[in-house]
């Protein structure tokens, strides 16, 4: 995500922070390149140029020339501008929901066909449901979410949020498409009522440019509805497309909020830093996979740090802490640390607990600077397929097997290879690496780090 950006832009910072002296002539070389970087992640030009004369006038300002390090200063200059220019000016509340309302909540969802709509509707529903959402620095607690689907034109949009609302674990109200999508609404949302629910979300029809006769179907249903939040959902690989769609439709329907998806396939960025300005609305959320958990809320400064190559440990741990069992994660600690009680069972059972963080390439995305690009190589899924395969290999043993691998001879090892769907070799290695582990974990506890460090080498 925005890889070609955070690369670009990840190179300026290094530079400008490398500089004992600022010059007009290095700054403005140093500029040049932030504004190419910008016109060629596909941010709006007119945002392009506020921004850089933004950051070129509080460089030459005081601050950055009385400071000690004025290349370090300077950095401080763009990031601040970068957090701003992406809704940082917002206070907290830019990645929340406003949900504190008479229930039900009613999130109405707009968006042109193919957006995104559908899928981000179920990731915000399980998001709410699991509790995850934050307000005012703390999480709101789970909510009881119903979905409905006014999409009358498109009866597989409507089994297609039935299906999204199964794997998201909340209510799905039924629709039909001989019905009129008012007539939906309004029983949805009766229906809401009588169920005490606490968050409603709607679904609604896209097309696939904006016209009039979608226009006056989405302002109807807000009137009915009256929404608390009415947000609008855009494809990020559409770039400034997507922006100047968000513009249109927020000038027709009051937008409380844009949520821009598919950001995992977005190397440039463009739409996610010029939509805030561009539209005025903020940009709550972001999607970054197709799968219902590839939902994260935007925070701009923490998408500043990212794009400038910084990393963004807050949501990597936020990330981590939401998905993983904290007091299970610690039995394994400490289970690795007296190193002969470790066996395959709880080898497994922490590959399980790594999976759980969520997908493998948002996680390794919010290192910084270098260590994401050498993330990067891994991507297109090889973590997280050697991950599957290792516990396609532990699942096809008995938990007998696990707690003895010593039990695990030639004709046990080629069972369990053809369980898992692998060649022989595949189990052997496993085997080596976890006596590897295993071996290490005793140095640690024998010996503590020194030890360890000198048996290996270092
Ligand atoms: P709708 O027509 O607006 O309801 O769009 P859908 O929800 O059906 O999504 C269209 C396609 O985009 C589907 O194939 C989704 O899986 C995919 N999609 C939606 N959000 C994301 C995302 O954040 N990342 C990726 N990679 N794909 C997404």
């Amino acid at each position: 995500m925005l890889e070609n950006l955070s690369q670009r832009l990840g190179r300026v910072v290094k530079t400008i922070r490398g500089q004992a002296r600022l010059t007009e002539a290095n700054t403005q070389e140093m500029m040049r390149e932030v504004r190419l970087a910008l016109l060629e992640a596909d941010v709006a030009l007119p945002v392009v140029k506020t921004f850089v004369e933004q950051v070129k006038q509080k460089a030459m300002g005081q601050e950055v020339a009385a400071s000690l390090s004025p290349g370090q200063a300077l950095v401080g200059v763009v990031n601040r501008e970068l957090t701003d220019l992406m809704g940082g000016d917002l206070g907290p509340e830019a990645g929340e929901l406003s949900l504190a309302v008479q229930p039900p909540a009613v999130i109405l969802m707009a968006g042109l066909q193919g957006a995104g709509k559908t899928t981000t509707t179920g990731k915000l529903a399980r998001w709410l449901a699991q509790g995850n959402h934050v307000q005012q620095g703390r999480k709101s607690g789970k909510k009881k979410v119903a979905v409905v689907s006014t999409d009358v034109y498109r009866p597989a949009a409507i089994e297609q949020l039935k299906t999204v609302a199964k794997q998201a674990d909340v209510d799905w109200i039924a629709s039909e498409s001989n019905q009129k999508p008012a007539d939906i609404a309004r029983a949805a949302l009766e229906h809401a009522k009588r169920q005490h629910i606490d968050v409603l979300i709607v679904d609604t029809a896209g097309r696939l440019g904006i016209d009039e006769v979608m226009m006056q179907e989405i302002q109807m249903l807000h009137q009915i509805l009256n929404p608390v939040e009415t947000l609008f959902v855009v494809d990020a690989m559409q770039g400034q497309d997507a922006v100047n769609t968000a513009r249109a439709f927020g000038e027709a329907l009051p937008l409380t909020g844009v949520v821009l998806t598919k950001l995992d396939g977005d190397a440039r960025g463009g739409a996610a830093l010029s939509v805030r300005q561009v539209t005025g609305k903020p940009l709550k959320f972001v999607g970054v996979s197709e799968k219902l958990d590839g939902l994260e809320p935007f925070y701009p400064d923490r998408m500043a740090q990212r794009v400038l190559g910084m990393g963004d440990i807050v949501s990597l741990v936020e990330q981590a802490q939401q998905n993983i069992d904290m007091a299970q994660a610690e039995k394994l600690a400490s289970k690795m640390k007296s190193g002969d009680k470790f066996d395959l069972n709880d080898f497994r059972e922490q590959i399980a607990q790594v999976k759980k963080m969520g997908d493998m390439g948002s996680l390794l995305e919010k290192l910084p600077g270098e260590m994401a690009a050498a993330a990067s190589q891994l991507q297109g899924g090889q973590a997280e397929k050697q991950l599957r395969r290792t516990e396609g290999i532990l699942n096809s043993m008995t938990p007998l097997e696990r707690a003895k691998p010593e039990l695990l001879k030639a004709s046990r090892k080629r069972r369990i290879a053809a369980g898992a769907g692998v060649p022989v070799q595949e189990v052997n290695r496993l085997l080596k690496q976890f006596e590897q582990m295993q071996d290490m974990m005793k140095k640690m506890k024998k010996g503590g780090m020194a030890k360890m460090m000198r048996a290996m080498g270092g």
